[in-house]
């Protein structure tokens, strides 16, 4: 028997490049890492392979090149050498894909080229995904390396959904629309919710809460995304860890023609002095509980202000949807956070939704119901894995071209 395909997923941000060696077929992953603070004086480096750790601290890792080189010689290190693996891809995690990229698609020099065009609409995501794709393609030249954005499951929403009601002209040469982000976690995780509950997918309507860094929730009927929290750029929606989701826009112009701020201080603002840290202090929740637990104000009301958001979009979902199966919680702050997720649903018996206290404080970490067993609206917490739907992406298009 031959050894299982492995795909190495790459999720290359400015400042680090996550990646994973990953059997798509059984969905194990061989080997995780993360290269930090490139382009610092120092570097940081970790690859777990199994339950083997190696790391090297210190070492600066001057580019995306030298991150790569390290992550290779680290995956030697720890035992799972590229070439002792049966690795027929290369995965990418591509953000905004605008309106050219809605399928996994093979990273070409057009793809880079269009990519490099669409990086205005993902100013922070989109060109460290580019230096990420060119380094892996140098580096590995012989293999397939194919992209798999963020936007693409939301590219069908209903177009009253994508639309934004201002001058269609305008939005039209621009290309404004909503394009919803987190879709590769959104789609992974509605399907092995359907999974888990043995229903087709086909028969269930449901809420899907990413809640990490970066939040966003999703209407999704019969598998089909309906709507989505983020829009344009990944500003919209939830309130986020240094993000603010929904603001009047109106609060742009008034920073701007009253308060003097230039463009890129009030996009600082937005991306990252907003959300739960621009109120709190904070963006870690297992903090942000530990200041509430000791009266500090502003940590309450950053709480306060994040709940009473996810409730808003559980309601206007509930309507957009007709009625929800399943509301599943997802991502760091949705898989490890009784408190939000009891807090998002308390009192809302009377729309069939009713959490179990113990079930919801349990530790196991594996896909789990939280709802009580009579409750109309199941409730999940399912744990995202998006480099494993990028793998199974990836194999999925080599198989299509065989
Ligand atoms: P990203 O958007 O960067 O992928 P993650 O999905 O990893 O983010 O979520 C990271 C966030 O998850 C942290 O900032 C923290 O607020 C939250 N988090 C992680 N573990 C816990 C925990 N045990 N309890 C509460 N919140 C947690």
């Amino acid at each position: 028997m031959s050894a299982p395909r492995t795909v190495l997923v790459i999720n290359s941000g400015s400042s680090s490049l996550k990646c994973q060696l990953i059997e798509p077929d059984s969905g194990v992953s061989r080997a995780d890492g993360t290269i930090e603070r490139i382009g610092e004086d120092s570097g940081l480096a970790g690859m777990t392979v199994g339950d083997r750790e190696v790391r090297r601290d210190g070492p600066p890792i001057p580019d995306h090149d030298a991150a790569l080189r390290t992550a290779f010689a680290l995956l030697e290190q720890a035992g799972a050498a590229l070439d002792s693996v049966n690795l027929v891809a290369v995965g990418h995690r591509a953000v905004h894909g605008g309106r050219s990229f809605f399928e996994p698609t093979p990273v070409t020099d057009a793809l880079i080229a269009k990519m490099r065009e669409l990086a205005p609409l993902a100013p922070l995501h989109n060109p460290p995904a580019v230096l990420g794709m060119e380094v892996a393609r140098r580096l590995l030249p012989d293999l397939p390396h194919i992209a798999v954005f963020d936007t693409a499951f939301f590219h069908h929403l209903p177009t009253p959904a994508a639309t934004y009601a201002i001058d269609r002209e305008l939005a039209e040469r621009w290309h404004i629309r909503r394009y919803g982000f987190h879709g590769t976690s959104h789609r992974y995780v509605s399907e092995q919710a359907a999974e888990f509950l043995g229903v087709p997918l086909r028969e269930l309507n449901q809420i899907v809460l990413h809640l990490g860094n970066g939040a966003s929730a999703a209407a999704i009927a019969g598998g089909r995304p309906v709507d989505t929290s983020m829009g344009l750029t990944p500003l919209e929606g939830l309130v986020m860890g240094t993000r603010p989701g929904d603001v009047d826009a109106g609060i742009i112009l008034y920073l701007a023609r009253t308060a003097g701020m230039t463009v890129d201080e009030i996009d600082a603002m937005l991306n990252r002095h907003s959300g739960v840290y621009g109120l709190g202090g904070q963006v870690d929740f297992r903090e942000l509980h530990k200041r509430i637990a000791a009266g500090d104000a502003a940590a309450k009301l950053a709480y306060d202000v994040y709940i009473h958001r996810l409730r808003k979009y559980i309601g206007a979902y509930l309507a957009v949807l007709g009625h929800a199966d399943v509301i599943v919680f997802t991502a760091g702050v949705g898989e490890n956070d009784p408190a939000v997720r009891r807090d998002a649903l308390a009192g809302l018996d009377g729309l069939g939704i009713e959490v179990d206290d113990e079930l919801n404080e349990s530790p196991v970490r594996t896909a789990r119901r939280i709802s009580t067993a009579d409750s109309p609206t199941t409730v999940l917490v399912v744990p995202t894995n998006e480099e494993l739907a990028i793998a199974r992406d990836c194999v999925a298009v080599l198989d299509a071209a065989s």
